[in-house]
């Protein structure tokens, strides 16, 4: 049975570093011959090396006999990693006959090749933030009679993408599963009864996949070929089947979010000792707090920001440690997170083990640098000071 499984590599290369830490080699070919991490993720173009990394292999060169249907919304030009891994799905479930076709209701950026699509249809007529849901269903149903697709995926997320996949299998009839979290290419997996029980089906017409299910990177590109849809045109985007009043979104404090859901989370521990600082940077970033133990021990930060064991466990896709020693308990809370960034005094701390990035350097500073940093970011689009950029450098280690 072709289940997908998240998996990490125990045997994946390391190398140790002249300060004693363990580094994971990213992008290199195993003796078994399968591609590893980072060129995994890279975004470069087909055909191309990236960091000296071996280009991935198309996955398929074969003529397209079948069709999965793979519609997401995009967020100012990009995917988000639940798109992302509900096109990788698609991708690993097809056989060399198949091909994987992604609806984007929005602007794309992307490299769409990288992330697995073979054909690529872009709306960017529509928008994440506008609430059309009678037009894009139009549009999909448009979609699907071009592309007659064996079965539709979707990230089963609450931002559009799970209503419309939702609306479309009522609208077309179609056998759907909600909130898949296994997959092959004969069946579908689900939790039930609170999640006590485990239960299986075969592939229905329409999967909403959720998310974390699938692991996006992948050892292969698609063709990545762009698709006119010349009746999909800004008029779809806002026809006369609209029958609802958008009242907007409205923006909330990052700092409310639920931990749990946050995609990027600052995070204090002993050795963050100015806290309106810290939370100056949240605001600035826009991310959620979090806080080690110690520092909500201390009095710093309320239990409910409580990263670990005995706390939140959070899978942000940016997780940024200021002055956290990266005690076992910490880390389990993490373990999910997709880019860790630790800022310590200490280049030996156990997070920088868990950390892709750390910056050697003092907690005030690193946040005083980055506050600057992203009002001048601001103001003048890209540009960012050499003092700030100094700041950061002086104690970058790889
Ligand atoms: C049963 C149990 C459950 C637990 N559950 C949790 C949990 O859920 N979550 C959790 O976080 N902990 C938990 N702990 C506690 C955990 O073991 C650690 O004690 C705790 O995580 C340490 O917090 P810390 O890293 O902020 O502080 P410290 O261990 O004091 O580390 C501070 C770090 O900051 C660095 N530092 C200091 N000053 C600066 C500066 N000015 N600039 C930059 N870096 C600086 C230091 O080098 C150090 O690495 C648990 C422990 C037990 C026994």
């Amino acid at each position: 049975m072709n289940t997908i499984l998240k998996r990490i590599d125990p045997r994946r290369p390391f190398t140790i570093t002249a300060a004693g830490l363990k580094r994971i080699t990213l992008g290199v070919v195993t003796e078994a011959g399968s591609l590893q991490d980072e060129a995994l993720h890279s975004n470069h173009v087909p055909g191309q090396t990236h960091g000296g990394a071996a280009a991935k292999p198309r996955r398929t060169t074969q003529s397209a006999r079948r069709t999965l249907l793979v519609v997401a919304h995009s967020e100012r030009g990009s995917l988000d990693d639940h798109a992302r891994q509900t096109l990788a799905a698609a991708a690993l479930i097809a056989d060399p006959h198949t091909q994987v076709a992604l609806l984007v209701l929005g602007e794309l950026k992307d490299d769409v090749a990288a992330l697995g699509a073979d054909k690529v249809i872009e709306v960017s007529a529509f928008d994440r933030r506008t609430f059309a849901p009678e037009s894009e269903l139009q549009a999909l149903a448009a979609c699907v009679a071009q592309l007659a697709p064996a079965h539709i995926l979707m990230p089963d997320n609450a931002t559009g993408d799970g209503d419309l996949g939702r609306r479309y299998a009522a609208y077309a009839r179609a056998s759907v599963a909600t909130h898949v979290v296994e997959l092959s290419a004969t069946h579908v997996g689900v939790a039930v009864h609170a999640k006590k029980g485990f239960a299986t089906r075969a592939l229905p017409e329409i999967v909403l996949l959720a998310m974390g299910a699938v692991d996006s990177r992948l050892p292969f590109i698609g063709a990545g070929e762009r698709m006119a849809m010349p009746f999909m045109t800004a008029a779809g985007a806002t026809s006369a089947y609209d029958v609802y009043r958008d009242l907007g979104m409205e923006d909330i404090d990052a700092a409310q979010v639920a931990l749990e859901e946050a995609d990027f989370i600052v995070s204090a521990g002993n050795g963050v000792t100015d806290v309106s600082a810290f939370e100056k940077l949240a605001g600035a970033f826009g991310a959620a707090i979090g806080a080690s133990r110690v520092a909500v021990d201390n009095g710093m930060f309320t239990r409910d920001k409580q990263i670990g064991a005995t706390g939140k466990t959070v899978e942000a896709s940016v997780y940024i440690a200021f002055g956290i020693s990266g005690a076992v308990q910490h880390l389990q809370g993490i373990k999910d997170c997709r880019h860790v960034i630790a800022v310590n005094l200490d280049g030996s701390a156990p997070i920088t083990k868990r950390a892709n990035l750390t910056i050697i350097g003092e907690t005030q500073a690193i946040t005083t640098a980055l506050i600057e940093a992203v009002a001048l970011a601001r103001s003048s689009s890209l540009a960012v000071s050499p003092p700030v950029t100094a700041a950061i450098a002086e104690g970058v280690a790889a």
